[in-house]
């Protein structure tokens, strides 16, 4: 049997551990060091983005300095994690040829995480390997893995939780989530689970270290010896601690047009509120991950996880995209009550189109504010917009026109400051003082001939899309500033059109439509 050896370098600073991982994967490769298998873990809690990640715009830095969290850039691809001081990473650092040949990354991923795999079920945990990168229990993430190369040797890693901090990791990384209200929330912790959770208490490190070693014995039919760094190790390491260290090395700027760009999507279907989270790789056209959430039933339970972790990596491209999810609701036999394969197909897609709202220089944050009403709602930006519909609440609470259509531009809130602008660009504003109102200028509006209209706002349209999509007006919604009736569970009074409370409309946003339609009008 082959002996490989086994190490544990201890809990040690981000800084040091990126630097470990470098080092060993070269010494292997120089055949300085034999096959290993290395634990380690963190301390101060850190956040690791992946090698090809921009540190700002995947982690809230002012969070994670204000908590005392480390930051540092890993050698391996993939996305930003939160490693608590209770977690435990593992790696298998090996020359390819040590390992079974294998026929797919797939093939290779599983066969890496058995080691883990088999530790879990000698602490009585069930879990198993899902595509594409993943071990699992019960459909809740357990441990990611990825990994990377160097000459002939590579480098697999894995993070096992322990005790995990669901609610620090949500805050230190921007995570792709609609809007951080309790639902969302905890639907990631829905995703995720730790040996604590599991288990109901913590197990000790070193029972974990004793069943990791037994799992990886058992998973690569090796033997494994305790170890320690060598000398060459030891020199290496601190060579090359500065570097990983450097603020060169963890803000490595990889260029923006390799930045994920987060989109959302929401649908209101029969079967609940599909919202779809998505972070794109612009520049490659791929999902680099995506969040399936709402208020639908699906069995079996776990299988939107399943499908999350299927879409990782897929193309932008829609016949993929179709492709992805038509084969898995058939493989896994999904069943999703009043909600189709298409349906899912069409609100990622809605999502990834968001994108293209940027050639009308709207920036990454602006697009998710804004919310269209039909497939032709981009003929608004067109030039197709007769109206613009504000909503009541965000006049003054003390403005005479509160209850009643209309506005004098006085100046007090930013409802006179959309009429000017509306009025600069020839388009009629109006208030919308209840639903029943809404309805009737919707009829109106149709009969006319209408050809579009702008209005606010998005948690009105997430309840009401189906009421606006049904008369068939191309739209543009734009989100307000501040708490909305829907966020106050007041939507009963704002129905009746009794909300009190002052909200603020964006009015950024509606600005550059304006200029844009400006534009459009002049060239007309
Ligand atoms: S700007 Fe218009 S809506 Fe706002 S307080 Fe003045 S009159 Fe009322």
């Amino acid at each position: 049997m082959k002996i490989w050896r086994f190490i544990d370098t201890g809990a040690r600073s981000a800084a040091e551990n990126m630097t470990l991982d470098q080092v060993l994967l070269e010494c292997r490769a120089k055949r300085l060091i034999p096959d290993t298998i290395h634990l380690l873990r963190f301390k101060p809690s850190s956040v690791l983005v992946g090698y090809h990640q921009n540190v700002e715009h995947e982690v809230r830095l002012n969070y994670v300095i204000e908590k005392g969290i480390d930051v540092n850039r890993r050698i391996t691809g993939g996305g930003a994690i939160y490693f608590d001081e209770s977690s435990i990473g593992w790696e298998i650092i090996a020359l390819k040829s040590s390992i079974p040949p294998y026929k797919s990354i797939e093939e290779l991923f599983e066969m890496m995480s058995k080691g883990v795999i088999e530790a879990l079920k000698l602490l009585g945990v069930q879990a198993s390997f899902r595509l594409k990168n993943d071990v699992e229990v019960n459909g809740k993430k357990i441990s990611g893995t990825g990994g990377t190369e160097y000459e002939d040797a590579f480098l697999f890693q894995g993070t096992l939780l322990v005790n995990f901090d669901v609610e620090t990791m949500i805050k230190a990384l921007r995570i792709p989530i609609v809007k951080l209200k309790d639902k969302e929330l905890n639907s990631i912790k829905e995703r995720i689970t730790c040996l604590k959770w599991e288990l109901g208490y913590e197990p000790n490190y070193e029972e974990i270290k004793k069943v990791l070693k037994l799992g990886f014995e058992k998973a690569l039919k090796v033997k494994l010896e305790y170890g320690n760094l060598t000398k060459e190790e030891e020199t290496l390491f601190h060579e090359k601690l500065p570097w990983f260290s450097s603020k060169n090395w963890i803000f490595l700027d990889r260029g923006a047009s390799k930045e994920a760009a987060l989109v959302y999507s929401i649908a209101k279907k029969p079967g609940g509120i599909i919202q779809v989270s998505l972070a794109l790789d612009e520049e490659a056209k791929f999902i680099k991950s995506i969040f399936i959430t709402g208020d639908f039933f699906v069995f079996p339970s776990q299988a939107i996880y399943d499908l999350e972790s299927r879409l990782k990596f897929t193309s932008c491209d829609e016949s993929e995209i179709k492709e992805v999810i038509f084969n898995f609701f058939k493989e896994r036999k999904v069943k999703m009550p009043k909600i189709s394969p298409e349906d899912i197909v069409d609100a990622i897609l809605e999502a990834i189109d968001k994108i293209s709202y940027k050639n009308f220089g709207f920036t990454n944050e602006e697009i998710n504010h804004i919310y269209p009403v039909t497939k032709n709602a981009k003929n608004v930006l067109l030039g197709e917009c007769e109206f613009l519909l504000l909503p009541y609440c965000a006049k003054h609470l003390a403005c005479k026109y509160r209850k009643v259509e209309g506005c004098v531009k006085c100046g007090m809130c930013s409802v006179g400051k959309a009429y000017e602008l509306a009025e600069e660009i020839g388009i009629t504003p109006l208030t919308i003082q209840n639903f029943e109102h809404l309805i009737d200028v919707l009829e109106a509006m149709k009969k006319s001939g209408c050809k579009g209209f702008i209005g606010c706002c998005e948690a009105f349209y997430q309840k009401h899309r189906e009421d606006l999509e049904k008369f068939g007006i191309p739209a543009l919604l734009i989100d307000i500033d501040d708490r909305t009736c829907y966020d106050l569970d007041k939507q009963k009074e704002a129905y009746k059109g009794n909300f009190e409370a002052q909200t603020k409309l964006k009015l950024d946003i509606l600005f550059k439509i304006a200029k844009l339609l400006q534009r459009r009008l002049a060239n007309a």
